[in-house]
């Protein structure tokens, strides 16, 4: 299936001269969500995975589907302040400090087997620090899974060494 017929590209948002990718049109289509959720799936099986963890909030999107389909944990990643209980935290992007991701503490074994998934990888900032997250609590990243790539922003170089899974690759 041509995943990417069902991406729509906005021009100027949410600032004058991006281009967003909005992801929202695959999502209202029962069989392209299924088709791209599937092909996670089969990557998470070969990865032997036992937990996700994704960023907020598309993260949680393209990772509660493949968490229900293996019957295994999702584990949230989110901004500072809105996870309930002991949290750790990380400081990411471009200017230090001013964003923060954070996980409850107690939501990894240690030497668990963990899938990443958000819905895009730009720069690979949000991966990156949520890479930490996972292995501050001692989990292994065993596999990094995103539908779309914008290749030509290189976050991929921050990746090395992981084996990551791309459905759509824009240039
Ligand atoms: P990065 O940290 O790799 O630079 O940015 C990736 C993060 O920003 C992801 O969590 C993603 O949800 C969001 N993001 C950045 N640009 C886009 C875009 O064009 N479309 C969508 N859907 N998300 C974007």
């Amino acid at each position: 299936m041509d995943l990417m017929k069902y991406i729509t590209t906005v021009p100027d948002w949410p600032k004058p001269g991006i281009k967003f990718l909005d992801i929202t049109t695959l999502m209202v289509n029962g069989e392209a969500y299924k088709y791209a959720t599937d092909q996670i799936v089969n990557f998470a099986k070969e990865k032997q995975i036992e937990l996700i963890v994704g960023p907020e909030a598309r993260g949680f999107i393209i990772g509660c589907p493949v968490s229900y389909s293996l019957g295994v944990g999702f584990a949230p990643v989110r901004k500072e302040g809105k996870l309930p209980r002991e949290t750790i935290k990380i400081h990411y992007g471009l200017e230090y400090g001013k964003d923060v991701l954070t996980i409850h503490k107690d939501a990894i074994k240690p030497g668990q087997r963990v899938l990443i998934t958000d819905d895009l990888l730009a720069t690979g900032g949000t991966i990156e620090a949520t890479i930490k997250l996972v292995e501050k609590l001692g989990g292994i990243v065993a596999g990094i899974a995103f539908l779309i790539e914008l290749s030509y922003l290189e976050g991929k170089k921050k990746l090395n060494g992981y084996d990551v899974l791309t459905l759509m690759q824009y240039e």
